[in-house]
């Protein structure tokens, strides 16, 4: 199907030949530096509105034009993507990409700010790019009202240089892990339940473990309950989509030390923080030296919608 805005999108990624197939996940070349892009021309209203980002040594006027350079992918406008949207959005982030199918609920509204009890029934992808762009009307958005699946993945996953998982099922999930792996790019993952919260970065292109070095394989359908089954606090998905929204802003910035290797478990009952090393697996099927997955074949059967939870 015809995605809305990706006609103008930025470089085809090339066909991979049979001996970098062979070389394994990163025989792709890495993505084109944010420098590449960067477009150091602000006009009054840009310095304005960005003007507490470029007061910041670290952001500065070029760290506000490698934001304005990025390209990020959220999947699943939900708990986690609406905060996400939202605060990329305001931060100036050049374009971003929604991936979401489902269309806005009642049962939406305790957790997912960016839509509104008048949006009920309207595409939710569409829906956050709304409310996002009353925010900033300086931002592309690329409204991807689809699933994401085996076909589509790897394709939507390459036109952007970040992605992150806001979504609420392991088909989705392990999905985007493997497309991002076999792609190169870096994935900003949070995941909550009920009162707690975990968020990760997965750049194995550059070093770190992947989201399959953590879990290795989706648990069987059923032991892991859903927020739809288990029920979340709606601010817990605000608190960790926003810390996701962070991470992706120290990672195009390049500021910080990364999350890369490290995962942050939040327990909002007791009100405490942990971050735990996260080990690159040897032994891993999709960053390992020995992969077996190559492609995303074994998602070919996989029906699980995108659910933003
Ligand atoms: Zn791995």
């Amino acid at each position: 199907m015809t995605v809305p805005g990706l006609e103008r999108s930025l470089p085809d990624v090339p066909e991979r030949t049979s001996a970098e197939r062979a070389a394994g996940p990163f025989a792709h070349p890495p993505p084109p530096p944010y420098v590449a892009l960067m477009d150091l021309d602000f006009t009054e209203d840009e310095i304005r509105r960005y003007s507490r980002h470029i007061l910041l040594a670290e952001v500065g006027g070029t760290g506000q034009a490698k934001l304005k350079a990025a390209r990020v992918l959220i999947i699943g406008a939900g708990g986690l993507g609406s905060p996400l949207v939202l605060y990329l959005a305001a931060a100036g982030i050049g374009t971003i990409g929604i991936v979401d199918h489902d269309t806005v609920e009642l049962s939406n509204l305790q957790r997912q700010i960016a839509h509104s009890t008048d949006g009920i029934g309207r595409p939710k992808a569409e829906s956050a790019a709304a409310t996002a762009h009353a925010i900033n009307p300086e931002v592309e958005f690329e409204i991807h009202a689809t699933r994401l699946t085996a076909d589509n993945a790897l394709d939507l996953v390459s036109r952007y240089d970040i992605v992150c998982d806001g979504t609420d099922n392991f088909p989705t999930r392990f999905l985007t892990a493997d497309a991002c792996v076999l792609a190169h790019r870096t994935l900003v993952s949070a995941a909550v339940l009920r009162f707690d919260g975990q968020l990760s970065v997965f750049k194995p292109h550059d070093g770190g473990p992947c989201y399959r070095c953590l879990y290795p394989e989706p648990p069987p359908p059923g032991l892991v309950p859903t927020c739809s089954e288990a029920g979340v606090l709606g601010a817990v998905t605000g608190v960790m989509g926003t810390l996701q929204a962070t991470e992706v802003l120290k990672e195009i910035l390049g500021v910080g030390e990364t999350l890369a290797g490290r995962l942050l478990v939040w327990d909002a009952l007791a009100t405490r923080f942990r971050t735990v090393k996260l080990p690159r697996d040897p032994d891993c099927a999709l960053c390992g030296p020995q992969a077996t997955i190559r492609d995303l074949s074994t998602h070919a059967e996989a029906t699980a919608p995108v659910c933003g939870l």
